[in-house]
Order: C-alpha cells, then sequence, then structure tokens
C-alpha cells in the first residue's frame, strides 16, 4: 500500500476575487469547483488544478474574508513546489510574472515568487516519469504550463521527528537527510523540512492549511485501520463530496490528510462546465438564492475566452 504523491494542498485567501485572478488568468490553472465551507456556507472553497480536475495538480483554498496576512511558522508549510517542463518554461514564467509585477527569484533549474498573499510558490524542473497535468489557456503555451505538484517544504525545528511517521506509518523514502518522498504506481510527490524562523507562525491568509496525500477508494479505509494500528490519532473517515478525507497530525505539526480518487469534481457537473457555477451540497441547494447573495460575486474564469472558431470552409 503506497501513497500516490501529493493529492490536493489547501491554503486560505482573505480576497477570493483577487485568488481566482492570480491562480487562473496569471498561472493559468484551470478553477474545477467554485463551492461553498461545508461548515460556513457563506465563503466559498476555491479548486484549482489541470484541465481535468486530477489529484496531483489540485490546490484549493478556504476563503476567510478580509483576514490579516498570515505567516508560515514551525510545523507549517511555506512553499508549493510545481514541476515545469524546461529551463524554456523557467524563461516565460520569469517574464510572465515580471510582466504582472510578480517578484522572481531565479535560480538555473527553479523560480521562486509568491502569490499576492505572500504564500511561497516554486516552479521546478522535474525528471520525473510521472504524466504531466496541465491546464490550457490562451496565453500560455502548453508545453511551458505547470504541470502538477512536485512537494511542498515546511518548517521544522526537528525533522527527524517526522521521519518515523513518514518512514514507518506512510511508507516514504528519504531522499535526503531532509527531503521524503511518497510514491504510489501513478506518481510521487516530497515533503521537505527547513530550520524554522524564530517567530511562531499565523495561520491566515496566504498560508497553507493542509496537505492531502493520495489514494484509492479501495485503499482508503485501510490507511484508515492502518493509522488506527500504528496509533496515530486521526479524524476518522470524511466525506467530502469530491473524494474521502482522513486526517491526522505529523510530529512536526503539519496538517495531513489521505484522500482517496473519486468521485473528483465531475459528479456535479460535466468536465467542459466545471468551475462555471457555485455548487452547494445537496442538503444547501434549497437556500440558494440566499447563500449566492451573500458570497462574493465571482465570474466564470473562462467566459471571457476567445470562442473556438469552426475551422474555414474548403
Ligand atoms: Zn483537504
Amino acid at each position: 500500500m503506497q501513497l500516490e504523491g501529493i493529492h490536493h494542498i489547501t491554503a486560505i485567501t482573505g480576497d477570493a476575487a483577487r485568488n481566482v485572478d492570480f491562480y487562473t488568468r496569471v498561472l493559468g490553472l484551470r478553477m474545477v469547483a467554485k463551492t461553498v465551507n461545508q461548515d460556513d456556507p457563506s465563503v466559498y472553497h476555491l479548486f484549482y488544478a489541470d484541465e481535468e480536475g486530477h489529484a496531483g495538480a489540485d490546490l484549493t483554498f478556504f476563503e476567510y474574508p478580509h483576514a490579516v496576512p498570515g505567516r508560515a511558522g514551525a510545523g507549517m508549510v511555506h512553499r508549493i513546489v510545481s514541476r515545469v517542463a524546461s529551463r524554456a518554461a523557467l524563461d516565460f514564467w520569469e517574464a510572465r510574472l515580471a510582466g504582472e509585477g510578480v517578484a522572481t527569484e531565479r535560480e538555473p533549474e527553479r523560480l521562486l515568487f509568491a502569490d499576492p498573499e505572500g504564500l511561497g510558490h516554486e516552479l521546478a524542473l522535474s525528471d520525473t516519469p510521472d504524466a504531466p497535468l496541465s491546464a490550457e489557456h490562451p496565453e500560455i503555451p502548453l508545453e511551458h504550463a505547470l504541470q502538477g505538484f512536485l512537494g511542498v517544504r515546511a518548517y521544522s525545528a526537528d525533522p527527524v521527528q517526522s521521519a518515523a511517521l513518514l518512514e514507518r506509518v506512510l511508507g516514504a523514502s528519504a531522499l535526503s537527510g531532509d527531503t521524503w518522498e511518497l510514491r504510489g504506481a501513478l506518481r510521487g510527490g516530497t515533503i521537505a523540512y527547513d530550520p524554522a524562523p524564530a517567530e511562531p507562525g499565523r495561520q491566515s491568509a496566504g498560508t497553507v492549511h493542509h496537505i492531502a496525500w493520495g489514494t484509492t477508494v479501495a485503499e482508503h479505509p485501510r490507511w484508515e485501520e492502518h493509522l488506527r494500528a500504528s496509533r496515530v490519532p486521526t479524524s476518522g473517515i470524511i466525506d467530502r463530496h469530491y473524494f474521502h478525507s482522513i486526517y491526522f497530525r505529523e510530529p512536526s505539526g503539519v496538517l495531513f490528510e489521505i484522500a482517496d480518487d473519486a468521485p473528483g469534481f465531475t459528479v456535479d457537473v460535466p468536465l467542459e462546465r466545471l468551475g462555471s457555477e457555485v455548487i452547494l451540497p445537496p442538503k444547501l441547494e434549497p437556500h440558494r438564492e440566499q447563500i449566492e447573495a451573500r458570497l462574493t460575486p465571482l465570474p466564470d474564469p473562462r467566459a471571457g475566452w476567445p470562442t473556438p472558431t469552426a475551422a474555414p470552409a474548403p
């Protein structure tokens, strides 16, 4: 039983409109679902991913309207690392982000930047054999597009304390003294630890809330049994509508989740309409009018796209 790399990463935004603009228009991800927080339907839960909404490229945000800026500290993920195919892709992103007024830091094989709320990102060259997970965008050539997650970097004063859980319980392999990989049949993903800053973290806008590792529907309940047998306290299995989840905290403090691979985002709408409307859990559907009136209006990011022109008649 091996985990399939990173299934999704969930972070926090205080500004949903700016968040949608940055991740869809600037970074070229596809908004694959626009739903509401199950516990507070007055705020969004936004999902971005590749064209088909695959696990492995799914970045989600809880909306905390007007939240103060957060800060990553010990026990928190501070950087999301995404794959790109080539140095030419890094050049493309360096120029595109500069054109948007986003500061970047370039190294030969990676590009560092932050989103408008300070969430750290890295685009990295990758020699992984894993299938690329990219979205379509009229301004971004497919060969330069983001290709899904390579991994995350977190802060920990003592990564060794996380090693036992990662290696013995979750089946991770140590790639180096501070980096572990969880690799299944389809793909792999890494978590690396950096020394934590002295200042404590603050979970708020621009910080990562949790990261989820992927598994299959068949193996998901077995992970819950396995964690319980390994004496790891968990949330139990929770139905998250698009997938099922088990939450637990790793010893350095990062909130982990194990999520399965069904039913996925097309449970609500067909693939071509993903992200175009607010999705409500069935129990909230009768209250749609009141709920939509309280939500920040967010346009369909693809509404203004040029419509594909039919081939000219011969
Ligand atoms: Zn999650």
